[in-house]
Order: structure tokens, then C-alpha cells, then sequence
């Protein structure tokens, strides 16, 4: 068996050209354009480079983006008050911090200073504990984009032993609970993790986000499993790989992902959804409806619609 290549250029491409089709909408019919902001802060060779890409991937689809590179020295008061600012702003629909941040800053503090109506990247407490109950506004953008893909490709998914390598906040734990609400059986394997293969074997899809090259080998997956490999790692050739011994597994998988190809230009497309979902969010007075901010800056009472996006 030869697996399917599960396209993640060709995929994105498909939601991207809705997502333009939805921006001339809300355009057309509330004189809304929706606007992302992206807080940069220093000047890291790579988070530029990431901070690029969404600029890019914003103009293509018609969102308007504003970049606001701020000094690496910036104090951690001066940040959270950049984002006081941009959450009152009635015209800035998305707000995203590129990570990581200079050490003296605490990243959860930052983080929880997002308006949770504007936190596209779904990273703001609310939106991450809203994954346990099925209630959150903006779904993280890599575990959002891994289930897009598979609800593409038309891969059911409840019912499903699923595994999941990784344990991180922003990918492993939000895909584990997206799984759990969609009826998957779901195991979650990390560094720690006591004979890996048994694990990976019983999957039906296996997930895998550990950065770790070459992780996962042709005996560790289960004949006819769906693989997603969402780990970016270099060679010393300077070349992207994933975590996945892709040409060896792809004789047992049904369908694969490559890298590159795959999960990245899915991210970085969901990205482009949750800005357009929170301005259409706003044009419909959702905010209101949903969520009384909060002095902390936390949501507040329940009251709403599920939003738009919850997983
Ligand atoms: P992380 O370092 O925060 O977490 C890695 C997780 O993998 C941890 O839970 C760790 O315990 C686990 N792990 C490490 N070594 C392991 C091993 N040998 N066996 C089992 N588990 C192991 O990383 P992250 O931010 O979650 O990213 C993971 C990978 O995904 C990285 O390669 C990163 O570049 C990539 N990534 C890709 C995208 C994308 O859009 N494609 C987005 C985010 C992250």
C-alpha cells in the first residue's frame, strides 16, 4: 500500500478562497474590513520570518494586517498596556503575539491581556480551557487546521483510536480535547512516555508533534492508519523534515502528510479564519451576546452561541 498524500497546500488553498470569499461579505455588507495585528517584539531572525508569512497570507485573502515591532527591552507593563489599547480599538478584529517573547515578560500574563473576542490564536486561557467544555470562541490554529484537514479528506473521526505524540499547550493538549469532542479514544504520548510503539500501533490516526526527526518508524503504525506529521525539524543540510520517516511509512499509512506541505500551511490559513470569524463576530454584535469583558481581562459569564469556530 501507498498512502494518500494529504495536501496541506492544496487544502489550504480551497479554505483560503472562501475565506477571501467571506472578507468581500463583510465587506460588501457590514463596510467592515477585518483587521489583524501582529505584536512583534525584538527582533528574532525567525519569528520575522513567521511574522512575514501571516502578513503575506493576510494580503492574499484581502484581511488588512498591521505589524507593531516593539523594542526587545520593552517592560512587561508597557507590552500588556500595547494590548490594552489594541483590545479597545474598534477597528483591530485580531490581536497575536508572536512567541516566544524576551524572558523578563511573562507569556501567560501577556497572553491572558488578549481580549479572548480577539484572540485568534487561540491561546488566552478562556479559549484554552473553553476546549474542555466546547465552548471556545477561537480554536489554536495548529490542532484547528489538523481537523480541517481531516474533515476535508472526509477521515471520520469518532469512534477512532486516536494517538497523539506531544504534549505541548499549543499543539498536543488542544488536539487531545479537540479529539475527546469529536468521540475519539484518545491517548496522548510525550518524552516521558514508556514504550512509545505501543501506543502509536493502536492508532488509527496518529498525530505526531514532538520535533523529534525520524521519530516515528514503518513498525511503530498499524497497517491502513492515517499519519499526521505536523513536527518542523532542519537537517544539517539546512532542509525541513518532520517527525515522521516519511518514504518508509508511507507504504503502511492510508493517507500521510508531507513535510513541507502539510500541517504548515494549514496553520497559518486558520489563522486567516479566526481573524474573519471575530470580525464577523463583532458585526453580528456576537460580542456583546457572548462574553461581558472582565477587568482581568477574562471572559466572564456564559451567556451566548458557542462561537463560530469552536472545535
Ligand atoms: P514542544 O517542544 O513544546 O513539545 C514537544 C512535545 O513532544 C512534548 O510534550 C514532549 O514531551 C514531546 N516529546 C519530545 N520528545 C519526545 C519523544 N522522543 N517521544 C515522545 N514525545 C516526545 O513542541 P511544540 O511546540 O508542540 O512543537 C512540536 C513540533 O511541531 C516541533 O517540531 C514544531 O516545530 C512543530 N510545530 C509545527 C507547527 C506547524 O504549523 N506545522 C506548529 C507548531 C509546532
Amino acid at each position: 500500500m501507498s498512502a494518500r498524500i494529504l495536501d496541506g497546500r492544496e487544502i489550504a488553498r480551497d479554505i483560503r478562497a472562501d475565506t477571501a470569499l467571506r472578507v468581500a461579505e463583510l465587506t460588501a455588507k457590514a463596510g467592515i474590513v477585518p483587521h489583524l495585528v501582529v505584536i512583534l517584539v525584538g527582533g528574532n531572525p525567525a519569528s520575522r520570518v513567521y511574522v512575514e508569512n501571516k502578513i503575506r497570507a493576510c494580503a492574499e485573502v484581502g484581511i488588512r494586517s498591521t505589524l507593531v515591532t516593539l523594542d526587545p527591552g520593552i517592560a512587561a507593563q508597557d507590552l500588556i498596556a500595547e494590548i490594552e489599547r489594541l483590545n479597545r480599538s474598534p477597528d483591530v478584529h485580531g490581536i497575536l503575539v508572536q512567541l516566544p517573547l524576551p524572558p523578563h515578560h511573562d507569556i501567560q500574563a501577556v497572553l491572558r491581556a488578549i481580549s479572548v473576542h480577539k484572540d485568534v490564536d487561540g491561546f488566552h486561557l478562556y479559549n484554552v480551557g473553553g476546549l474542555v467544555v466546547g465552548r471556545t470562541i477561537f480554536s489554536p490554529c495548529t490542532p484547528y487546521g489538523v481537523m480541517r484537514m481531516l474533515d476535508h479528506a472526509g477521515i471520520p473521526v469518532e469512534g477512532r483510536n486516536v494517538t497523539i505524540v506531544g504534549a505541548s499547550n499549543i499543539v498536543g493538549k488542544p488536539m487531545a480535547l479537540m479529539m475527546m469532542a469529536r468521540d475519539a479514544t484518545v491517548s496522548v504520548c510525550h518524552a516521558k512516555t514508556r514504550d512509545l510503539a505501543q501506543y502509536t500501533i493502536l492508532a488509527d490516526i496518529l498525530i505526531v508533534a514532538a520535533g523529534v526527526p525520524r521519530l516515528i518508524g514503518a513498525q511503530m503504525v498499524r497497517t491502513g492508519a492515517v499519519v499526521i506529521d505536523v513536527g518542523i525539524n532542519r537537517d544539517p543540510q539546512g532542509r525541513l523534515q518532520g517527525d515522521v520517516d516519511f518514504d518508509a511509512v508511507r507504504e503502511r499509512a492510508s493517507y500521510i502528510t508531507p513535510v513541507p506541505g502539510g500541517v504548515g500551511p494549514m496553520t497559518v490559513t486558520m489563522l486567516l479564519v479566526n481573524t474573519v470569524s471575530a470580525a464577523e463576530r463583532i458585526a453580528e454584535g456576537g460580542r456583546a451576546l457572548m462574553l461581558p469583558e472582565q477587568p482581568d481581562g477574562g471572559p466572564g459569564r456564559l451567556t451566548g452561541r458557542p462561537g463560530a469556530d469552536a472545535a
